[in-house]
C-alpha cells in the first residue's frame, strides 16, 4: 500500500484492532519459513501418532507452532522448512555425508506430510499456486514445503525431481542451478549467487526469510543493489524474525527493528514484494512480541499503528 491508497481506503476509518480483524478475514496470510517439521523429528524420533506428548490439535507448547496458534495468528498459508544442516569441511557435493543429508531431508519431507495428512480438517497440501486460494476459501491452511539448501540433494537432479513430486515447491540453492518448476529461495546464498540467479532466472525467486542489509548488516540479510532488482523479477523479500538478523544482541532484538526492516524493504521496492518469513521452531532464541505463530494479528497492528504515525 502507498501512503495515499493507504489514506483513501476504507479500512482507514475503523479503529486499528477492527482493521486488523477485516484485513485476514479477507487476505490469506502467508508465511514463508516454518521450521516445525525438524521437531518432532528431533524430539520424538518421528513418532507423532499414538504419542500422548504430541498432539498439533490439542496445542505443543514445546515449540512455537500448533494449530490453537495458527488459528489464533490468523495463519492462512505456511511454507514448512526442511533444514539439515551442511558440513562446512565437506566441498564436493557427491560424497557420501551428502547422501546422509539427502537421507535426513527426505524424512523431514515425509514427516511434514504425515503432519499436513494428520490433520486434514486443517491442512492441505497445495501443488499448484492457483490451489492456495482454494484452500484458502475452505478455511483450511495452505501447505507448503521448502528445502533449507541444495547440498540436501547430494548434488542429483534426480533427487531435486523427486523433491518436487513429493510436494516441494521452493530450494534454497547452493552452487547448483539449472531445473525447472521449482521457486529458487536466495535467502542463504552470497551475494555473488544472488545476482547469477536473478541474471539467469526465467521465473520469480523469493527469499523465504531475510532482512535489509542496509537495515541490519549480516549476511543473510539482502543489499539495496540485489533488492532492488526484486520488482523485475516478481519475486518477494520476505522479512524474518530472527534476532540476529536484526541486532547484534538477541536480547536487544525488538519487534520494532523488525518494522523498520518490513518498512525499508516496502519503501524501496513497494509493497507488493514484501513478505513474512518467521523461521519459528528454526530459532533458539524469540523477539518479545513475536514469540511464536499466533503474533500475526499484534504485528499487523503494529505495523497499521506505525502507517498511521506517520501521516498524522
Ligand atoms: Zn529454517
Amino acid at each position: 500500500m502507498s501512503d495515499s491508497e493507504e489514506e483513501s481506503h476504507p479500512y482507514q476509518l475503523l479503529d486499528v484492532d477492527l482493521r486488523v480483524k477485516e484485513v485476514l478475514k479477507t487476505t490469506p496470510l502467508f508465511d514463508g519459513h516454518n521450521d516445525l517439521p525438524q521437531q518432532p523429528r528431533a524430539i520424538f524420533h518421528g513418532k507423532i501418532h499414538n504419542n500422548p506428548k504430541f498432539d498439533l490439535e490439542a496445542g505443543f507448547q514445546r515449540c512455537m507452532t500448533d494449530i490453537p496458534r495458527l488459528r489464533e495468528g490468523a495463519v492462512r498459508a505456511q511454507f514448512w522448512s526442511v533444514c539439515v544442516p551442511c558440513i562446512r569441511s565437506a566441498e564436493n557435493f557427491s560424497t557420501p555425508e551428502y547422501s546422509d543429508m539427502a537421507r535426513d531431508a527426505i524424512e523431514q519431507i515425509e514427516m511434514a506430510l504425515r503432519l499436513v495428512h494428520s490433520y486434514p480438517r486443517v491442512f492441505e497440501l497445495v501443488r499448484e499456486p492457483g490451489d492456495v486460494k482454494r484452500v484458502y476459501e475452505s478455511g483450511r491452511i495452505a501447505c507448503s514445503i521448502g528445502i533449507e539448501g541444495l547440498h540436501m540433494a547430494g548434488n542429483s537432479i534426480g533427487i531435486i525431481r523427486a523433491f518436487y513430486i513429493l510436494g516441494v515447491r521452493y530450494q534454497c540453492i547452493r552452487g547448483l542451478l539449472d531445473f525447472e518448476s521449482m521457486i529458487i529461495d536466495c535467502s542463504h546464498v552470497s551475494d555473488a549467487c544472488a545476482y547469477q540467479v536473478l541474471e539467469l532466472s526465467r521465473a520469480p525467486i523469493m527469499f523465504s526469510y531475510s532482512n535489509s542489509r542496509t537495515t541490519f548488516n549480516c549476511a543473510r540479510n539482502v543489499p539495496d543493489s540485489i533488492l532492488d532488482r526484486v520488482p523485475a523479477n516478481g519475486g518477494i523479500a520476505m522479512v524474518t524474525f530472527v534476532p540476529e538478523h536484526v541486532s547484534k544482541k538477541r536480547k536487544d532484538a525488538t519487534m520494532d527493528m523488525v518494522l523498520d526492516h518490513l518498512f525499508y524493504i516496502a519503501g524501496t521496492i513497494g509493497w507488493d514484494y514484501v513478505g513474512l518469513g518467521s523461521d519459528f521452531d528454526g530459532i533458539a532464541s524469540v523477539i518479545p512480541g513475536l514469540e511464536d505463530v499466533k503474533c500475526y494479528p499484534a504485528l499487523m497492528k503494529a505495523i497499521l499503528d506505525r502507517v498511521r504515525r506517520r501521516n498524522s
